[in-house]
Order: C-alpha cells, then sequence, then structure tokens
C-alpha cells in the first residue's frame, strides 16, 4: 500500500515537473516570437506613418503653405526617413531612404526659394521613393506576422492544453487519494473500535470469571450434599410422594450441578490436554453428535476440510466448542424459519501461519445490538430453560486457551459466521502441549 503511494506521488511529481518545464518552454518561445511581432509593427507604424506625413507634405505643398507648418512636416519626414535608414539591412531600401532622404533636403531648400513648380518635382520624386517602399513593407510586415501570430496562437494552445492536462490529474489524483485515506480511515477506526470492544470484554470476563469462580466453588458443597441427600432419599423415602418430590429436588440438583461445572470452564483457564486431531474427522464427529437436532430442524450441514488438515487441540474442548456452534446455528435456523443450512469448512491460512475454522449459517443474522453482547456470559435470546447464554462465552475462554481466537460476522437476514483462528505453529514443532 504504501509502496503504491509513493509509487503514484512520485508519478505525479515528474509529471507535473516535466509539464511545468513545457510549459514555461513554451511560454519562452511565444515570448521572443511575441516581441519579434511588436518589434515588426514598430517598423510598419513608421513606414506607413511615413506614407502619411508625405501626403500631408504633398497636401501643403499644392495648397503653397510655405512657413513653420510645412518646415514641420519636412523635420518630423526627415527624422522617419532617419529611423528606417537605421533599422534597415537591405541596400534597395537603403537605396530608396537615401535618395528619399536628398530630396527632402533639397525640398527644404526649395521652400526657401519659393519655386512652386520645383517643390512639386521635388515631391513627386519623394513621392515615387516613399510611396511604393511603404507599400511594400506593409506587404512584407503582414507576410511575415502571419505565420508568426499563428505559431504563437499554437504554442498558447499547447500551453493551455498542457495546464489543463496537469490541473485534472491533480483532481483526479486528488480525488484518489481522498478516497484511499478515507477507506482506510474508517478502516483504521473499525478495527480500533473492534479492539476496544475485545479489549473491554476481556476485561470483563476476567472480572467476572474471579466472581464466577468464587461463587462456584462457594456452590460446589451444598449443591453436593443436596443431591446425595435427594438420591438418598429417592431410593429410601418412605412414601411415593417424597420419592417423587426428592426426584424433581435431584433433577434440579444434576441441572445447578452441570451449570456450576460449565460456570468453572468458563472462569477458571481450562486445562487442556492437546493431541493432534484431523479437522475432518473432528467435523464428522460434531455433526454425528449434533445429529438428531439436524435432523428435527430438517437443516443440513456440510463439511468442507482438506483430508489431511491436523489441529494440535484438546479434542473432547473444541468438539464443545463446535458442538455449541452447531447447535446455535440450528436453533437460529429453526426457530426463525429461515435458512437451510450450515458449513463447518477449515483451511490453513499460509501468511499467518494459523489453522481457521469456520462454522456459518444462512439463517436470520444477528442484529448489531445483540452481536455486541452474544459473547458475554449469560447472555442469551432464548427462552427461560432454552438457554444459559453460556455456550459462546465458555467457547471463547476454550479457544483463549488454545492461543487463538474467535470473531462473528453477521449480516442480519443473511446469515452469520463464527471463526475460530488456531495457531498452526505448534503442529510444525511437533511437540503437543498440555497447558492452557
Ligand atoms: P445460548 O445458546 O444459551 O443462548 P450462547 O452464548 O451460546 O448462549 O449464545 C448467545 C446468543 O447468541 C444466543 O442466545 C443467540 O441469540 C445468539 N446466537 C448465537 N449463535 C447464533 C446464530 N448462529 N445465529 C443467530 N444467533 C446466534
Amino acid at each position: 500500500m504504501k509502496h503504491v503511494f509513493f509509487i503514484i506521488i512520485g508519478f505525479y511529481f515528474f509529471i507535473t515537473t516535466a509539464g511545468i518545464l513545457f510549459i514555461g518552454m513554451k511560454l519562452f518561445v511565444v515570448k521572443e516570437s511575441v516581441e519579434s511581432l511588436m518589434k515588426a509593427e514598430k517598423g510598419l507604424v513608421a513606414r506607413l506613418e511615413l506614407r502619411d506625413t508625405i501626403y500631408r507634405l504633398k497636401d501643403a505643398v499644392a495648397k503653397d503653405i510655405s512657413g513653420a507648418e510645412t518646415k514641420a512636416i519636412i523635420a518630423k519626414t526627415d527624422v522617419i526617413l532617419s529611423e528606417c535608414y537605421g533599422c534597415h539591412s537591405s541596400n534597395a531600401f537603403m537605396f530608396h531612404i537615401r535618395d528619399a532622404k536628398n530630396a527632402v533636403k533639397q525640398l527644404a531648400n526649395d521652400l526657401e526659394g519659393g519655386n512652386s513648380h520645383k517643390k512639386q518635382k521635388r515631391i513627386s520624386i519623394i513621392e515615387r521613393h516613399i510611396s511604393p517602399f511603404a507599400e511594400d513593407s506593409y506587404a512584407k510586415v503582414k507576410a511575415l506576422s502571419e505565420p508568426r501570430v499563428e505559431h504563437v496562437r499554437q504554442e498558447l494552445y499547447k500551453v493551455r492544453e498542457t495546464g489543463i492536462y496537469l490541473v485534472v490529474m491533480g483532481l483526479l489524483l486528488f480525488a484518489g487519494f481522498s478516497a484511499l485515506s478515507m477507506r482506510r480511515i474508517s478502516r483504521l477506526e473499525r478495527e480500533a473500535a473492534e479492539k476496544e470492544l475485545r479489549i473491554v470484554r476481556s476485561e470483563k470476563l476476567a472480572a467476572l470469571g474471579r466472581l464466577i469462580a468464587g461463587v462456584a466453588h462457594e456452590l460446589n458443597t451444598p449443591l453436593t450434599a443436596v443431591s446425595g441427600f435427594s438420591e438418598l432419599l429417592l431410593k429410601t423415602g418412605a412414601d411415593d410422594n417424597v420419592r417423587n418430590m426428592a426426584g424433581k429436588i435431584n433433577t434440579s440438583a444434576v441441572r445447578m450441578t452441570n451449570i456450576v461445572k460449565d460456570l468453572l470452564i468458563f472462569a477458571e483457564a481450562p486445562k487442556l490436554e492437546r493431541t493432534p486431531v484431523n479437522v475432518k474427522d473432528l467435523f464428522l464427529e460434531t455433526v454425528d453428535l449434533a445429529a438428531t437436532a439436524l435432523n428435527t430442524c430438517n437443516i443440513s450441514a456440510d463439511i468442507s476440510a482438506a483430508d489431511d488438515l491436523t489441529v494440535f487441540v484438546d479434542k473432547s474442548r473444541m468438539e464443545r466448542v463446535l458442538l455449541n456452534l452447531l447447535t446455535n446455528a440450528a436453533q437460529a435456523v429453526r426457530d426463525s424459519k429461515k435458512g437451510n443450512r450450515i458449513l463447518l469448512s477449515a483451511f490453513r491460512n499460509e501468511a499467518d501461519n494459523a489453522i481457521i475454522i469456520e462454522v456459518s449459517d444462512n439463517g436470520p443474522g444477528i442484529c448489531g445490538e445483540i452481536i455486541k453482547k452474544i459473547f458475554d456470559p449469560f447472555f442469551t435470546t432464548k427462552q427461560f430453560g432454552k438457554g444459559t447464554g453460556l455456550g459462546l462465552s465458555i467457547s471463547y475462554s476454550i479457544v483463549k486457551a488454545h492461543g487463538g481466537d474467535m470473531k462473528v460476522k453477521s449480516m442480519e437476514g443473511e446469515g452469520t459466521t463464527f471463526t475460530i483462528e488456531l495457531p498452526a505453529k505448534l503442529q510444525n514443532e511437533g511437540t503437543p502441549s498440555s497447558s492452557a
């Protein structure tokens, strides 16, 4: 994930830098072209101004206006001609300008003499030199500037397209990263909430365990007396009525003794006797034990596990866990009349070096409020007498004692999956352990 992130960021920076360099280069080219266009335009304006000045001079001479105004026009003509002379390298143009300059000078002299015919002649000489020069310049500048303008336009298009491309790419990356970050944040939040729940549950279970262990030990002695004496009374009772009542007391005492035993399993970490157990056989035996319950509900239990998949577990304890999950699933399916299938599956998760066992059903599922509490001892949604609410908390304790973990996933109306994760490394060590 981190790698992908850095690769994308690196790629983005590379593309952005290349794009900015490209835009900079194009803008530099455009700047050069615009500068040369401006220079050409300045020259063109000077030629057209020169042509207009000549026409004004011609007018002034034709109307025989002498004096300050004509002199000013002549002076201006001279200045513009000098400018044009300075900025041209073409011999033909220089020749024209030089001749025009001489003619202007002579016209200035003629102006003093007042010879109208001579002045007209000079003017037509100047006009002959200047007009084609101005027109020609105009045509040339136009011919030069048109492709340059087009070139500038094309370059500016490229700059605009690159800019748009960079902005769009930036936005897409931003949106992509935002979506990824949001997903990651919400996943982390979910994981943190789950972790917190598990910590709270462990702490709660530990505290409850201590309390329950004390109570269970205290109850054990009087319960032994109750069941012992009730059994004695059952055998030696004076009349049927007494024996009948003794029988009822004994049944209740046995039930209470079983509950106390369960409480002790939950409260004190169970002592395990681990052996290598074939998972498929474990599944088959559990289904066999639950056969009556499954048949009466008309539910089929499927099994999926590799033939050689083995776990190092306390067989009877693990059987109890699976039986509990299987009967819970069967009862949920039967009571809700929703679903008809239970699947027991197992596989090895090489990445985590673990054996994963799943018990899933397509029953009613568990709603959000209930799912938070199902591992709590004494939590049950079943009718009084049908469930003690100890099944899952005991199963959880057994799995934890094996160094494993137990989780539940459920969608209301879709079904439930309980996942047991057991460490597979003991299997590699090959030394079955009997510790808790
Ligand atoms: P009990 O079976 O005595 O109620 P458990 O601890 O085994 O106690 O189960 C607690 C509760 O979890 C059940 O009462 C039931 O509401 C819920 N539950 C367990 N398994 C399932 C399942 N497969 N589908 C729906 N609900 C379930």
